[in-house]
C-alpha cells in the first residue's frame, strides 16, 4: 500500500509508480478518499527492491505492505502445523524447562554432572551449558572445546538432551559431530546472516532444534523473526524464538527485560517462544519474577541457569544462576500459571 506525502498523487507521478511496480510484475489499484488516497499494489509487494525505489521518491511518505515478510515462520503459512518436540516435550502441550550452567567449567566436571543430576531430578526436560563463550571482555575465560566432552557426558548420565551455542562453523561442526541436540545462537550473533545460514545448512534433515536468541541491540520484531526464517529455509522448522533482553538496560536489571513480547510473537509466528530470564534480569534474585511473568505472557518454555554452587561457577553464573531447589519452586510456581492459561 503506497501513501503519498499530498493528498493525492499527480497523474505523472502515478505514472511513474506504475512503472515502477509494472517491473515487478505488479499493478496500482487506486483507492480514492475524500481528504487522501491511497494506492495498493496488486501482486507480490514484497521485493525489497520495488519497496525501495517507491519510498525513495520524493512525493512518497511510506509503503505499508500487507504480506509478511517472513513467509515461512507466518503464523498462516503451511508449516503452522508443524510440532517440535524437544525434551520429551510437545510444545504448547507442555512447559519445557530447560536448566544448567552459564559455563562448563573443565577443570571441574563433576560440579556440572552434579548440577546435571540435581536439575534432573528437580523437574528439566534438558540441560544447558556453555562450551564456548561470546564474552565482553576479551580477557574473561572464553570457553574451551574440552567441555563438550563435559557437556555430552552430563547428558548421557542423565538420559537429557542439552544445549550449546555456537558461534562459528568450527563450534558447529564440532557441536553436531558430538550430537549436541539444541544449537543456542547467542544474542551476540543473532544477525549474523551468514552464521544462520550455516546453521540452517547444516541442521536440515536433522532432529537438531535451535534456540534463537533476540539480538539485544533492539529492532523491529519482523527482525527478529527473519532471523529465524534465514535458518528453517533450509528445510528444519525446529526453531525457537528466545526473547532474553534488551538494551537499553533497566537499572538494576542487566538488560530490559522483554518477555513482554511473547504474545507478539505468537500472534505472529507459529514458533515456540522459549524466554530466557536469567540473561533478561542477570540477578537470580529476580529470576523467578521473570520467569512467572513469561508463563503468563504464554511462553512455551523456560532456559534458566543453575548451578549447584552458584558462587564457584564460571561465567555468568555467581551472580544469575539459582540453585536446583529454586529451579525446582520456580518451575512448580510456573507450571500452576501454565494451568490457570489453559
Ligand atoms: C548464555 O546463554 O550464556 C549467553 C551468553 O547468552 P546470550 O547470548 O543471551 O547473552
Ligand atoms: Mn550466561
Amino acid at each position: 500500500m503506497i501513501i503519498p506525502k499530498g493528498p493525492k498523487l499527480t497523474k505523472a507521478q502515478l505514472e511513474e509508480v506504475t512503472r515502477i511496480v509494472a517491473d515487478f510484475s505488479c499493478q496500482i489499484q487506486v483507492i480514492e478518499g475524500a481528504v487522501q488516497s491511497i494506492y495498493a499494489i496488486v501482486g507480490d509487494e514484497r521485493h525489497e527492491l520495488l519497496i525501495n525505489r517507491i519510498e525513495g521518491l520524493d512525493y512518497i511518505d511510506r509503503v505499508d505492505t500487507i504480506q509478511s515478510p517472513h513467509k515461512l515462520l507466518d503464523a498462516r503459512s503451511e508449516l503452522k502445523n508443524h510440532k517440535t518436540v524437544f525434551g520429551g516435550i510437545e510444545f504448547g502441550k507442555e512447559l519445557l524447562a530447560i536448566g544448567g550452567p552459564c559455563t562448563i567449567d573443565p577443570k571441574n566436571p563433576s560440579r556440572f554432572y552434579e548440577t546435571a543430576a540435581a536439575l534432573k531430578e528437580a523437574g528439566a526436560h534438558a540441560l544447558r551449558g556453555g562450551v564456548w563463550k561470546p564474552r565482553t571482555n576479551p580477557y574473561s575465560y572464553q570457553g574451551d572445546d574440552a567441555a563438550l566432552e563435559i557437556l555430552m557426558e552430563g547428558s548421557q548420565r542423565t538420559g537429557l538432551p542439552v544445549n550449546a551455542e555456537v558461534m562459528d562453523e568450527g563450534h558447529l561442526r564440532l557441536a553436531l559431530e558430538a550430537g549436541v541436540h539444541m544449537l543456542q545462537i547467542g544474542t551476540r550473533n543473532a544477525l549474523n546472516y551468514s552464521l544462520l545460514r550455516q546453521v540452517g545448512q547444516s541442521i536440515a534433515g536433522r532432529d537438531t532444534v535451535v534456540l534463537l536468541k533476540r539480538g539485544r541491540h533492539v529492532g523491529p520484531l519482523n527482525e527478529f523473526i527473519s532471523a529465524a526464517e534465514y535458518i528453517v529455509n533450509f528445510g528444519n522448522p525446529n526453531v525457537m524464538l528466545c526473547p532474553r533482553g534488551t538494551l537499553p538496560t533497566l537499572e538494576g536489571y542487566r538488560n530490559h527485560p522483554d518477555e513482554s513480547i511473547t504474545p507478539l510473537l505468537k500472534e505472529k509466528t507459529w514458533a515456540p517462544v522459549v524466554v530466557d530470564p536469567s540473561h533478561s534480569v542477570g540477578k537470580s534474585l529476580y529470576v523467578e519474577a521473570c520467569s512467572l511473568a513469561a508463563v503468563a505472557y504464554g511462553a512455551d518454555g523456560l532456559c534458566i541457569e543453575a548451578n549447584v554452587d552458584p558462587s564457584s561457577g564460571l561465567g555468568d553464573d555467581p551472580k544469575q544462576a539459582v540453585t536446583p531447589e529454586v529451579f525446582q519452586s520456580i518451575v512448580k510456581k510456573c507450571q500452576a500459571v501454565w494451568d490457570l492459561r489453559a
